[in-house]
Formats: C-alpha cells, sequence, structure tokens
C-alpha cells in the first residue's frame, strides 16, 4: 500500500469560489478517491491563503480587520468544497498558529543556511499577484496577468538568493523530468531558469499582515514565501516529523499554469535551501475559459459552482469537468456544452443503460437480477476497460479515464440493443444478457466512482449491492463476475432527466 500526497493551490480569501477553483479542486478528488479505491495511504489538502497586502486592503476597505475578513470569507471555500463533495482530509488556513510555526522554521532553516541576506529592492509590484514585475514582462505597462496598472515600491528587506539554485534547479530537472507536467510547461519551467534566476525579496516591512521573521520582526514574510510552504506545515513539519518524513514528498501539486513559476522554481529552490526534497510532480492545468477569456473578478465573468450544481446536479458538473478537459490543456465552458455533455453521456448512455436494465429485469426476470455469464461478449472488454481507465487515472488524465469507462457503458447498451432481451421469452437467454448487463453495470459504478461518488452509489443500491462502492477495492471489484446474482433490482426514477438545448 502506497501514500498518496495531493494538493490543490490554497485560494486567495478575496476571490468569491468560482468554477477555475472546482475545476481544480474536482480533478485532485477524483484522482484522490481513485487513489482510496486502489487501497492507498491518502492526503488531499486544500485551503484558504490568507494573508498579504492585497488582504489587508480589502480589510481596511471593509472597515474590518483582516482576521476577520479571513474568517468570513474562507468559509466561503470550504462551503464550495462541501457543495462539490471534495472529500478533502485537511482544509489549512494560513493565519493558523500551526502554520507559523512551519513558515518560521522553514524561513530559520534557510536562514541559517546562509540564503536569505539583507538587501534594497525597488521594483514594479502588482497587488494582485502580490509579485514584482520587470519592465519587459509588463503589457503595456500593466500586469500581464490582471491587465492593472502596477506600482514603484522601494524597500530595505530581505533576499533569498535564488540566483544560487539556477545549476541545482536545472540538475533536478534534468534528473526528474516528471517533475513538471504537462511537458510544455517543462519547457516553459526550463526556459525561465536558463534566462537566468534573480535573487528575490522574500520579506515586507510596508504592511504587517503576514508571519513575521523570526530573526527581524519588523519584517513579514512575502505572501508567496509563506503560502507555498502550507504544503509542508498540513503534513507535519513543525509539529511531527515522523510525520513529515511519511508524506513528504507530495506525489501531486496541482495547480493554474499562472502559478507554474512560483512552484515550479521558487518554491523547489526554497525546499532545497532548506534541505528538503522538492515536490515529486508539479502538474499545472490550464484556464477555464468563459467566452475565450480567464475568469475573473474585474471581467464579471465568474460563475458560481451552486449555480451549476443547482441546475444539474452535483455528479454532472463534477462529470463535466473531469471529462470535458483535457487536463493540462485551457478547457471553453459554455453553457450549451454542458447540456449537450449531459444529455449525451448521463442521460442517454448511463441513464438510460440502467433504466432499460431495471425495466427488463423487472419485467422478464421478476424483479430478481440473475447472475453474469463466465465468458460473456462483454467480459473481455471489461477487462481492456479496466486497464484503459486505471492507466488514465494513474497518469491523471480524468478526460480519458472515463471516456475508456464510458466505452462499457456503451457497448452494453448496443449489446442490449443487439439481443432485444425486451422483445424475448423470460428464461435462460433473458436472463444471461441481463446479467451480463448487470455486471457491466456494476463495474462502471466502481471505476466512475471517483467522477461521480453519488450516481455511481445509488446505481450500487439499485441492482441490489450493499455497502458502499467507495469502499471496493481495485483491481478486485473490477474482475468480471462480481455481481452474485439474486439481488432485488430497483427501478426508481431516471437518473438524469433530459435537459432542453440552451
Ligand atoms: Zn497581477
Amino acid at each position: 500500500m502506497g501514500k498518496f500526497y495531493v494538493t490543490t493551490p490554497i485560494y486567495y480569501v478575496n476571490d468569491a469560489p468560482h468554477i477555475g477553483h472546482a475545476y481544480t479542486s474536482v480533478v485532485g478528488d477524483a484522482v484522490t478517491r481513485w487513489h482510496r479505491l486502489l487501497g492507498d495511504d491518502v492526503f488531499y489538502l486544500t485551503g484558504t491563503d490568507e494573508h498579504g497586502l492585497k488582504q489587508k486592503q480589502a480589510a481596511d476597505a471593509l472597515g474590518i480587520s483582516p482576521q476577520e475578513l479571513a474568517d468570513r470569507f474562507s468559509v466561503r471555500f470550504r462551503e464550495a468544497a462541501d457543495l462539490l463533495d471534495i472529500a478533502y482530509d485537511d482544509f489549512i488556513r494560513t493565519t493558523e498558529p500551526r502554520h507559523y510555526r512551519a513558515v518560521q522554521k522553514f524561513m530559520q532553516a534557510i536562514y541559517d543556511n546562509g540564503d536569505i541576506e539583507k538587501g534594497t529592492y525597488e521594483g514594479l509590484y502588482c497587488v494582485a499577484c502580490e509579485a514584482y514585475y520587470t519592465e519587459d514582462e509588463l503589457v503595456e505597462g500593466c500586469c500581464p496577468i490582471h491587465g492593472r496598472p502596477v506600482e514603484l515600491v522601494r524597500e530595505e528587506n530581505w533576499f533569498f538568493k535564488l540566483s544560487r539554485y539556477q545549476d541545482r534547479l536545472l540538475e533536478w530537472y534534468d534528473q526528474h523530468p516528471e517533475a513538471v507536467r504537462p511537458q510544455t510547461r517543462l519547457n516553459e519551467v526550463l526556459g525561465f531558469i536558463k534566462g537566468g534566476l534573480q535573487d528575490f525579496s522574500m520579506s515586507r516591512s510596508h504592511f504587517d499582515w503576514g508571519v513575521p521573521l523570526p530573526w527581524d520582526e519588523a519584517q513579514v514574510a512575502w505572501v508567496w514565501f509563506e503560502a507555498l510552504p502550507n504544503y509542508i506545515t498540513a503534513v507535519g513539519y513543525a509539529d511531527d516529523e515522523e510525520r513529515f518524513d511519511r508524506w513528504w514528498p507530495v506525489d501531486y501539486h496541482l495547480v493554474g499554469k499562472d502559478i507554474l513559476r512560483f512552484h515550479a522554481v521558487y518554491w523547489p529552490a526554497m525546499l532545497m535551501a532548506a534541505g528538503l526534497e522538492p515536490p515529486t510532480c508539479v502538474y499545472a492545468h490550464g484556464w477555464l475559459l468563459v467566452s475565450g477569456q480567464k475568469m475573473s473578478k474585474t471581467r464579471a465573468n465568474q460563475i458560481a459552482p451552486s449555480e451549476l450544481v443547482d441546475e444539474f446536479g452535483v455528479d454532472p458538473v463534477r462529470y463535466h469537468f473531469l471529462r470535458d478537459t483535457t487536463f493540462g490543456q485551457d478547457g471553453d465552458f459554455s453553457w450549451e456544452g454542458i447540456v449537450a455533455r449531459y444529455n449525451a453521456d448521463l442521460a442517454n448512455n448511463l441513464g438510460n443503460l440502467l433504466s432499460r436494465v431495471a425495466t427488463v429485469v423487472a419485467r422478464k426476470c421478476n424483479g430478481v437480477g440473475p447472475a453474469p455469464q463466465e465468458g460473456s461478449p462483454l467480459q473481455a472488454l471489461a477487462a481492456d476497460v479496466y486497464d484503459a481507465t486505471a492507466s488514465a487515472w494513474d497518469r491523471v488524465a480524468p478526460h480519458e479515464a472515463l471516456e475508456a469507462t464510458w466505452r462499457l457503458v456503451h457497448e452494453t447498451n448496443a449489446y442490449l440493443e443487439a439481443n432485444e432481451p425486451w422483445k424475448a421469452e423470460p428464461g435462460p437467454d433473458v436472463d444471461a444478457v441481463m446479467g451480463d448487463a448487470l455486471e457491466a453495470l456494476r463495474i462502471v459504478s466502481v471505476l466512475a466512482v471517483p467522477a461521480m461518488p453519488r450516481t455511481c452509489q445509488e446505481i450500487w443500491r439499485r441492482i441490489g449491492m450493499s455497502g458502499s462502492v467507495a469502499e471496493e477495492r481495485l483491481p478486485d471489484a473490477a474482475r468480471w463476475g462480481g455481481y452474485p446474482g439474486g439481488l432485488a433490482v430497483e427501478k426508481g426514477p431516471p437518473l438524469f432527466p433530459r435537459k432542453q438545448a440552451a
């Protein structure tokens, strides 16, 4: 049994949860649920980022303390996670005492190693990014991410000697080419490192909403320097060495491509400087674009996850996120797109299969599900589907995993159409076909449970299986012949009532 540690970024509390956050969280959730099915020891971390100038300014504008702001807004992200059935093991907040302890220990370790030094900094600062930019990184004088004017900031503070890590980072990626995915993002990271790494200011003196430096309490850690270590805080860096050694290094940091540089250049160098191992893999995904643009508060094109869940239900939203976009690339989200996929894959395919099977079992088998046949025409396909599904989840390719699993759904529908059990007299021939279809449904409900936990549990229950499908263990649960037969099959309401095209 392996360990499997996955993180989402910690989300800025003064954002409203939108489908971009939901997308990352759902992917991490599905991938970790898959590993739970494999029997791995899983730790899935999410949380909120609560310090920095941006939070301070937002709190000032509301006339409340930054801690009150954080308390008020962090809960919205927890609710958004719960709404989407995100089974996180820990929800970290960077204002927690455990995080202060870990960050201070981490910074002190780097300081003691001599890689933090005092200097003067003057630069162009984007408050929304909490980051400095060079002149040529700006687009028409504005932040390349936010399109907003930058501010000239000058301060005396502490610098992390990133320039010393150029060769070590190149060596690390040379030896660990899988440590950034997809490949195009690794190329981007390597290009950035080869372009020359500048030391960066890791502390701030012009505001105090942050973690104080242990050796200079007049300064607080720059928000990124303090946010990134949340990933080590949560697995016991400051408090439990044994626990930390078991979980670190992380298996996957799932991040949006806009924060790749922080995770794949700064963070590994910071870890090396503190004597810790870099992440096993930083997996950068694209943006969920709405009408070709990145969602943002200022563009007013945010979609709240709750709007989608109200309309489609939790599982169809999860399914759409996982199935519609190749993980790693940009996705284009549209209402028409989710309706079309819902109708095609869920209503007409999976929902229809369950409904047909339950109807025929009720009419021709007295409502009792027969056992599948050994050597069924669907048996070899089910084995192939398992292999393809498992391989895809293992590569963090949810769209491929679901595509593979849906081959079994589709082929089982075709098998019913070819045999037309609804036209046949009750007897061994009908029983054989229906047993096979029930077995296919049982296997699909196991393989799809990481994507659609509630739906798969409902299918499991309706075909007469007991207990929790999420507690099944692979690969045994995917082997042909697991449906015992003799179980009462329930014909309930449609799982996915069809939607009108938008
Ligand atoms: Zn910016």
